[in-house]
C-alpha cells in the first residue's frame, strides 16, 4: 500500500450513523469530505514536489502563522487511530496516553502520509508524554522544541514565550531559506483570522435549536479544517456548508430532534476514529452541539489582533498563551470558555472526556465538575477511556443514564 492510499478514515460513512427511516439528513456538502481529504493530501504532495516547505506541527500551541509567513504549508499532525501500534508497543511504556502512543507510532512506522511529506517539525513542551515522545521523533526528522511557559499569568510568561517564537522564526528561516518579515506575519495573522471566523460562524450555527450539525458532522468538518492545512480547501467546504444551512427552510438539517438533550463536550481532543463517546451520546438520543476541545471551539475563539501596533511576535505570543489547555496552571480560561459556551449553545449537560493516563485533564476534571455543577447549575459526567471499543457497553450504560437526567 502506498502512503497516499492510507488516507481512508474508518469514520467515512456519511449518514450511515443515523437510524434507518430517520427523516433527518446531513447537509449535502458533508458528502464531499472523504474526497476532500484525499485532495488535500495530494495538494501537500504536489506542493512539496514544487519545493514548498512542508512543516509538521503537533499541538494547538503551534503558531502556524510563522510557517505561512515563511511561505510554507503548516500540517497539523494528529494521533488518532485504532490499529495496533507496533513501534509504540516496542519503544514506549504501556500506561501512556493513547494520543502520544499513536502520534509516535504513525511517525516511527511512516504510516501517516502527512508526516511522510513533512520536511521539518516543531512542537512544544506541553504534557510529559508528548515532551518525551518528541525526543524520539527528533531522530526521524529535524524537530524544533519550543519551551512553553506553563504559568500563563506569570509576568515573565509573555516575554519568555515571545522569545520562543523568535527562536522558532530562526529555525524556520534556517530550514526554509526564507526570511520571515513583519509584513508577512501580519498577512498570515489576517489570513488565519479569516479562516477562524468562518469556522466560528459554522460552529456557532449549532446555537440554533435544533442544531443543524450533529457531533459526528462536527468531527467530519474538523477533520478537514483542523488537522491538515492546505489553505482554502477545508475552508471552502465550511463556507459551502454555511451557505447550505443558511438557505435551508425545511428545518431538516439537524444534528438531533429539537427535543434531544443538548450536550457540550470538553476535555481531550477527539478524531473521527476515536469519537465513540460522541457516537454513544447520539445513539442514546442526545445531541453533541458543541466541542470545546482542541480542533473545536478552543481553536476558533482566540484570535491575534491583526491591527495591534505592537510587533507581531508579541501579538502572536499573546494569542497562543491564552489557549486554555490543562497543561497550564492555573487554567482558569477553560472555565471562562466553558461558561460562555454553555450559555451560548443552551446546553443541558457537560461531558468531560479524558484519555487514559492523561494526568492533567484527569486532575482538572474535579475543578471542571465543580464549576459545571455549582456555578453553571448543570449535570456533569466525567469519562475516562482509551481508543479501544472494549468499554463501549459500559460507557453506553453510563451515558444513557446521564442523558436521562438532562
Ligand atoms: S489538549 Fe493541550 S497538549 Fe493536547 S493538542 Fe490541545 S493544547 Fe496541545
Ligand atoms: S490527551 Fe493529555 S496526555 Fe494525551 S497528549 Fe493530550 S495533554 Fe498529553
Amino acid at each position: 500500500m502506498t502512503t497516499l492510499q492510507r488516507t481512508h478514515h474508518k469514520g467515512d460513512k456519511g449518514d450511515e450513523g443515523r437510524a434507518a427511516g430517520d427523516p433527518r439528513h446531513a447537509p449535502a456538502a458533508l458528502s464531499k469530505i472523504p474526497a476532500l481529504r484525499e485532495a488535500k493530501l495530494l495538494a501537500v504532495r504536489d506542493a512539496k514536489e514544487a519545493g514548498v516547505p512542508v512543516v509538521g506541527l503537533y499541538c494547538t500551541y503551534s503558531p502556524r502563522e510563522l510557517v505561512l509567513a515563511a511561505g510554507g504549508i503548516p500540517v497539523a499532525l494528529c494521533g488518532y487511530k485504532q490499529d495496533p501500534l507496533p513501534a509504540a508497543s516496542r519503544d514506549l511504556p504501556a500506561n501512556l496516553c493513547p494520543v502520544v502512543k499513536t502520534l509516535y507510532d504513525l511517525a516511527a512506522t511512516d504510516t501517516c502520509p502527512y508526516f511522510h511529506f513533512c520536511d521539518i517539525l516543531f512542537a512544544q513542551t506541553t504534557c510529559d508524554g508528548r515532551k518525551k515522545a518528541y525526543e524520539f521523533m527528533g531522530r526521524l526528522k529535524p524537530l524544533h522544541i519550543m519551551d512553553l511557559p506553563q504559568l500563563p499569568d506569570a509576568p515573565y510568561a509573555l516575554p519568555l514565550w515571545r522569545g520562543e517564537l523568535e527562536r522558532l522564526k530562526q529555525f524556520l528561516e534556517t530550514h526554509t531559506g526564507r526570511t520571515i518579515t513583519e509584513e508577512a506575519l501580519r498577512d498570515a495573522a489576517r489570513a488565519t483570522n479569516r479562516e477562524m471566523r468562518i469556522l466560528k460562524r459554522l460552529f456557532d450555527g449549532n446555537r440554533r435549536i435544533p442544531a443543524p450539525l450533529s457531533g459526528r458532522d462536527l468531527l467530519e468538518v474538523m477533520s478537514v479544517t483542523a488537522y491538515s492545512d492546505v489553505r482554502g480547501t477545508g475552508l471552502a467546504l465550511a463556507e459551502e456548508l454555511l451557505a447550505e444551512i443558511d438557505a435551508d427552510t425545511s428545518g431538516d438539517f439537524r444534528g438531533a430532534p429539537a427535543s434531544a438533550p443538548r450536550v457540550l463536550l470538553t476535555g481531550v481532543p477527539v478524531g473521527i476514529e476515536t469519537g465513540k463517546v460522541i457516537e454513544l451520546v447520539e445513539d442514546g438520543g442526545g445531541a453533541v452541539v458543541a466541542m470545546e476541545n482542541c480542533g473545536g471551539y478552543k481553536v476558533v475563539d482566540y484570535l491575534a489582533d491583526e491591527e495591534d501596533p505592537r510587533d507581531m511576535l508579541t501579538v502572536l505570543a499573546e494569542k497562543y498563551l491564552r489557549i486554555p489547555c490543562s497543561v497550564m496552571s492555573p487554567n482558569t480560561r477553560r472555565l471562562e470558555l466553558l461558561g460562555r459556551m454553555a450559555r451560548d449553545f443552551a446546553v443541558q449537560g457537560v461531558i468531560d472526556l479524558t484519555w487514559q493516563s492523561c494526568h492533567t485533564y484527569n486532575i482538572e476534571s474535579t475543578a471542571v465538575g465543580t464549576f459545571v455543577r455549582e456555578t453553571l447549575g448543570l449535570p456533569f459526567l466525567h469519562i475516562e477511556t482509551d481508543f479501544s471499543p472494549s468499554d463501549r457497553e459500559n460507557l453506553r450504560t453510563r451515558i444513557e443514564a446521564f442523558l436521562e437526567i438532562l
